[in-house]
């Protein structure tokens, strides 16, 4: 008998992240995360955490967190909004700002998972191909829009476009709601926080999963005016209201007050990246200028497709997308300097 329940079950094709191996011993470089440990002032948090609070629901609105995050950007509460990482901050974002009947606007290769929230809340988008130097044209988000999404730096492609260029698009588009996700914002970028106090339809998004080496505790946010943040606010408690647990409020808290140790690790990616980056560039590779964690690469006599099968053998865990215009090239997290000789070792073995 045909089970007709089954005609009723969502049909979907969900956004797949980098391969998450629990193999011992690889050199992962593969999901962008930080290859240093979260803030000692974050880890004596979580330590000194008295777990039988656990009992009680977490502070509803995340306050400590919240006014942390306040002061780092120099704005107010009501000017912070925080999620379960940035994708869902990303992914309330979506549904609560892109309700118009046009479709919203975002570059052809930019970050995988807007497609797939577009589908999943039925939002109509146009993607806007990036030039042949995968640079985004301001100009093409002129056209009248639903909204627009753009991560500075771009991802996969590591390009980063200054505060000038985020005030044109959000000058081209007074009618709709603008987001930059920041989520590499912090390795050499220059934040657009500031002006989301000049412009109310600007929404910057940000993430501890990368610079504040706190991926696996899953804190988001966004910044941007009273009005955007509280239409957040209503949407969220519309389907969760306790996205912030108890122990993240109290370590992402600490993280964003230890600036010192903020600065040190971005320095220290900072410099590794400039490194990896000339030590491929002296192998032949075509590097692209990043500004975030992690570096698009390219090869003209090799095929980068083969080069990633390689590095896996070798335990090695990079990026490749089989998708057009980019499939011969590779996104390599950028690690600790002895995980980057490695990564060179063992790509001068494939060259060989
Ligand atoms: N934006 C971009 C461009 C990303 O690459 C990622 C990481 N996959 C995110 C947002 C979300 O990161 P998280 O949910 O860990 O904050």
């Amino acid at each position: 008998m045909e089970q007709t329940w089954k005609n009723n079950l969502r049909k979907i094709k969900p956004y797949v992240p980098g391969e998450q191996s629990r193999e011992k011993d690889i050199v992962k470089l593969n999901a962008n995360e930080n290859p240093y440990p979260p803030s000692p002032e974050a880890v004596e948090a979580i330590r000194a955490f008295d777990a039988s609070k656990l009992r009680l629901y977490p502070n509803a609105d995340a306050t400590p967190l919240k006014e942390a995050i306040a002061d780092y950007y120099g704005v107010s509460k009501e000017n912070v909004f925080l999620g379960n990482g940035s994708d869902d901050v990303l992914a309330v974002a979506f549904q609560a700002l892109f309700n118009s009947d046009l479709p919203i606007a975002y570059p052809d290769l930019t970050y995988s998972f807007y497609p797939v929230w577009c589908d999943l809340f039925g939002i109509p988008y146009k993607t806007y191909p990036v030039g042949d130097d995968f640079r985004i044209n301001a100009e093409d988000y002129r056209e009248k829009n639903g909204g627009v999404v753009i991560p500075n730096p771009n991802a996969p492609t590591s390009l980063g476009e200054g505060v000038d260029f985020v005030e044109k698009l959000v000058q081209y588009n007074p009618d709709s709601v603008v987001i930059i996700d920041e989520a590499y914002n912090d390795f050499g970028g220059e934040t657009s926080a500031p002006l989301t106090k000049k412009y109310d339809n600007l929404l910057v998004t940000g993430t501890f999963s990368k610079s504040r080496s706190l991926a696996g505790l899953r804190i988001g946010y966004a910044i941007g005016s009273a009005e955007l943040i509280a239409v957040l606010e209503a949407v969220k408690n519309s389907y969760n209201s306790y996205t912030i647990d108890s122990l993240s409020i109290e370590a992402g808290r600490a993280s964003i007050l230890d600036n010192e140790y903020f600065e040190a690790t971005c320095n220290k990616i900072i410099a590794t990246r400039e490194r990896l980056t000339s030590e491929l560039e002296a192998l032949g590779f075509t590097v692209l200028p990043s500004q975030a964690n992690f570096v698009f690469a390219t090869h003209a006599s090799r095929s980068m497709k083969e080069m990633f099968e390689y590095l896996k053998t070798k335990k090695v865990f990079i990026r490749y997308f089989a998708l057009p215009r980019i499939d011969n090239y590779v996104r390599i997290t950028v690690g600790t300097d002895e995980e980057t000789d490695v990564l060179i070792r063992e790509i001068k073995e494939f060259l060989k």
